[in-house]
């Protein structure tokens, strides 16, 4: 754990393993809920501190850590890839991606204002209204194993520009790049008590700091699952739900089907597939999908897998065994509903070979849920309005991609679909971090990029001066 702006050890610790090897890739203490007292008084402090830190003061520290994070953008890369198996040239990326999340919190930070409010005078009457943005006080970060790095930096970045103090709690197989953020943050010179780093089982220390009411902020990046559980414990405070999806492309009858393919597969397994917006579901105009299925399976076969720290490898290993046979599980489910296998479904260590599969029916796991594994489904349609239904008809709603050459497809497909984010002529995988991004039905409610996470973190207070006091 780091609080008080140093490392603490524990009674009981995290191993953390490759999820390639299985080779240790570090240690940290395991808490539970006896911390939370502690934890809760250092926020408070760190809260009030932050509150009264000048809003320079608090960019500078966010450029500052932005840019040490890319003079280290090494270490934190090969620390990525070992905890989360992620190929190295993914890691860096990562890297890159997390410190320019700092720097549009930095630049957001000196965006932050409110607004004046018309309010009736009456004569003689010099009142003005206007509303500015204070901070919250204690934001709590909950976040997933598959980017570590960057998704904290999607809290702790807005946190700090807003004024706010922060605790994390990182995910249990991924905590050791969240640790190393936290005491480069330090180093930076961010107020000790301003960023707690607390690692420990979700269910239990997780359970305990969501329902703590000094919290008044939950930003969770997770699994629909636990965001139902949290949200149901957190009473009232303010709530951001990043959550999981079934990301759909609609491929046109026009389009290059050797791009649409190359597309597709890269977003649909980069990661081992463990991105919240993979393409999972595909549905191409009839008259082509042969054609993309064969292009498809030609990539999938191409794909290098093996050891995530070779420069050549594109696909490492899934997060862990357990994930591995529940994708495999629900692939065979799928099959058992009548999909084909196009190829895949082959699993050697924690690797899932790249796997296609193709006309699943509607209800299949492979279509209906979250597979997060290195798995695309291609099906059919005959006309847009189809696709839209497909497009809509699972309980996820993140981001939708469409490739078109027709203006008008493109756009009915953005009105239509139930989405938060709907990208035209590239995958759903598409994501820059201004952006504002989250989803909506059980992807979740509230946006993250650093300007709309800052609103998220934020009461709006309004003020109303009367210039003159009458009787
Ligand atoms: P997860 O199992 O839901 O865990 C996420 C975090 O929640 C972990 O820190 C976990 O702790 C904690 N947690 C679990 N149950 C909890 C509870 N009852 N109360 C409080 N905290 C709890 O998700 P994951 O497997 O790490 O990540 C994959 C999921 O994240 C996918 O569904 C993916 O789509 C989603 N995701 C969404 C986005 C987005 O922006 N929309 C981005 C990335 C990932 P432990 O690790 O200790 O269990």
């Amino acid at each position: 754990m780091l609080i008080h702006g140093e490392k603490r050890d524990g009674d009981r610790q995290i191993e953390v393993l490759s999820p390639y090897n299985g080779e240790l890739a570090g240690r940290v203490a395991k808490c539970d809920s006896s911390v939370i007292p502690e934890v809760m008084e250092t926020a408070e402090k760190g809260a009030r501190l932050m509150k009264n830190l000048p809003v320079e003061k608090r960019a500078e520290i966010l450029r500052l850590a932005s840019q040490k994070l890319i003079e280290q953008k090494e270490v934190f890369a090969e620390m990525l890839t070992k905890e989360v198996g992620k190929v190295i040239k993914d890691s860096r990326k990562e890297v890159e991606r997390a410190a320019n999340t700092l720097k549009l919190s930095a630049d957001a930070a000196g965006g932050i204002c409110g607004e004046v409010i018309p309010i009736e005078k009456a004569e003689n009457e010099t009142r003005i209204g206007f509303c500015k943005r204070v901070p919250v006080g204690i934001v709590l970060a909950v976040t997933p194993f598959n980017f570590p790095l960057n998704l904290a930096c999607h809290k702790i970045g807005p946190a700090i520009a807003a004024g706010n103090s922060i605790i994390v709690k990182p995910a249990s197989k991924t905590p050791i790049t969240t640790m190393m953020l936290g005491e480069l943050f330090i180093a930076c010179g961010l107020p000790a008590d301003a960023l707690t780093v607390v690692c420990g089982s979700g269910e239990e220390l997780g359970d305990a700091l969501v329902s703590d009411p000094q919290i008044r902020k939950i930003s969770f990046t997770g699994s629909y699952q636990a965001g139902d559980a949290i949200c149901r414990r957190a009473g009232i405070k303010k709530i951001t739900m990043e959550l999981g999806s079934t990301g759909a492309v609609v491929v046109s009858e026009k389009m290059d089907m050797k791009i649409a393919a190359r597309k597709i597969c890269a977003a649909g397994f980069a990661n081992a597939g463990q991105v919240c917006i993979s393409v999972q579901r595909v549905y191409v105009h009839k008259s082509r999908k042969e054609e993309l299925i064969s292009e498809m399976k030609k990539y999938a076969e191409s794909v290098v897998f093996g050891d995530p720290m070779d420069e050549n490898t594109q696909l490492g290993p899934m997060i862990s065994h357990d994930a591995v046979v529940n994708a495999a599980r629900r692939i065979e489910k799928s099959i058992a509903m009548g999909a084909k296998l196009i190829t895949g479904n082959v699993s050697e260590g924690n690797i899932l070979y790249p796997t296609i599969l193709a006309d699943a029916p509607f209800d299949a796991p492979v279509v209906q849920e979250e597979m997060f594994a290195p798995v695309i489904v291609v099906n059919e349609y005959e006309n847009l309005e189809e696709a839209i239904h497909l497009v809509n008809g699972t309980p996820y709603g993140l981001q939708a991609g469409i490739l078109t050459d027709r203006i008008e497809e493109a756009l009915l497909f953005a009105e239509n679909v139930e989405c938060g984010g709907v990208i035209i002529n590239d995958t759903c995988n598409y994501r820059v971090d201004q952006m504002p991004y989250g989803g909506v039905k059980n992807s979740g409610m509230g946006k993250e990029g650093p300007g709309y996470a800052i609103k998220e973190m934020t009461e709006l207070k309004m003020i109303v001066l009367n210039g003159k006091m009458q009787g």
